[in-house]
């Protein structure tokens, strides 16, 4: 049996692992299995340039972060496994964490799965994925495709505003599609996109369709105007998902306590679930930061906080 099983990869996972292997408790970590859904190394492996986790100040790329993390906390003695947790029973212990077929079980648990992108959940939109339907502009917006032609993001906080204004360096033009009158982004963000001469705001909108075929990708995109109901099509080579994130914690459903939104609940200034020896850490947990500092800064409380439970318990 392990001491203790991280769930997930990505800065609050490597921390957690860094913490708990230093306390020679040998973590497992499931990385979880390369895939179209999961990236070991989390979020920031599609990330280029990180400029504001400090201790780099000539920044450094996010695939190489996680390198750098991951061998730090390999150096003390944590185990890694490219696999996925499929399943989880935390109703009594020791904990048992499923991997395919393989059962295994620990004393303890933090779980570190990070979130994940929203899409609109339209056929045509899984249809054209990669292929002019991206989620990410730091990751695909160099591609040629994309080059000097027109683009459509799609939504309203402040990811939609650094997407447009990061893509209107590579392309002619960015209709900003948002489904309401006024943005939630920040005023100072907000204020950016709307002075930009490249970027024209599509208010009261929503994408309704992705227009395409199999040979370009992308073409276009079909636009519902809220108000009116009138529709509309808008010539792009590309549409770039900006809707916000989603938790990776279905696994986890009815074992441990959410939000209707599924971000696993933690009590006040701590990492703790509603489960004694299950904790969490990262963007699975964070509505609020979701900074690599900040996952990172709650991978060391979770490693902490696992630590002392142990020890308070008499299982190290
Ligand atoms: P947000 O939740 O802030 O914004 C999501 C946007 O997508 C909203 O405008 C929302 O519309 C819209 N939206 C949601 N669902 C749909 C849908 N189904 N169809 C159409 N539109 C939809 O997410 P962000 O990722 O933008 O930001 C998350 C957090 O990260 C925020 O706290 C943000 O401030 C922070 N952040 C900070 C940055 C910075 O400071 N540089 C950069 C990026 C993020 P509506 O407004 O109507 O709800």
């Amino acid at each position: 049996m392990d001491n203790v099983i991280i769930i997930g990869s990505g800065p609050a996972s490597y921390t957690a692992a860094l913490y708990t292997a230093r306390a020679s408790l040998q973590p497992l970590m499931l990385e979880g299995e390369p895939s179209q859904e999961i990236l070991p190394g989390g979020q920031l492996m599609t990330t280029t340039e990180i400029e504001n986790f400090p201790g780099f100040p000539e920044g450094i790329t996010g695939p190489d972060l996680m390198d750098l993390l991951r061998k730090q906390a390999g150096r003390f003695g944590t185990r890694f496994l490219y696999r996925t947790a499929t399943g989880a029973d935390f109703s009594s212990r020791p904990f048992v964490v499923h991997a395919g077929t393989d059962v295994m079980q620990a004393k303890s648990i933090i779980i570190a799965t990070g979130a994940a992108a929203r899409y609109l959940g339209l056929e045509s939109e899984r249809k054209y994925f990669n292929h002019g339907v991206s989620a990410c502009a730091t990751c695909d917006g160099a591609l040629p495709r994309f080059r000097n032609k027109p683009l459509a993001v799609v939504g309203g906080g402040d990811t939609a505003m650094e997407e447009a204004l990061f893509l209107a360096g590579f392309a002619s033009k960015i209709h900003v599609v948002h489904r309401r009158d006024a943005f939630r982004a920040s005023r100072f963000m907000a204020n950016r996109v709307m002075k930009h001469e490249k970027i024209v705001v599509e208010w009261n909108s929503v994408v309704d369709e992705i227009l395409g075929n199999d040979t370009d990708g992308v073409t276009g995109v079909r636009l519902t105007d809220v108000v009116t109901g009138k529709k509309r099509e808008i010539a792009v080579t590309g549409c770039f998902m900006a809707i916000g994130h989603k938790p990776n914690s279905e696994l986890f459903a009815g074992a441990i306590d959410t939000d209707k939104e599924g971000y696993i609940l933690t009590k006040p200034n701590s990492t703790r679930t509603n489960v004694p020896g299950v904790f969490a850490a990262g963007d699975v947990q964070d509505r609020t930061y979701r900074q690599a500092v900040t996952a990172a800064g709650s991978g060391c409380m979770a490693a902490l906080d696992c630590i002392r439970w142990l020890e308070a318990e008499g299982l190290i």
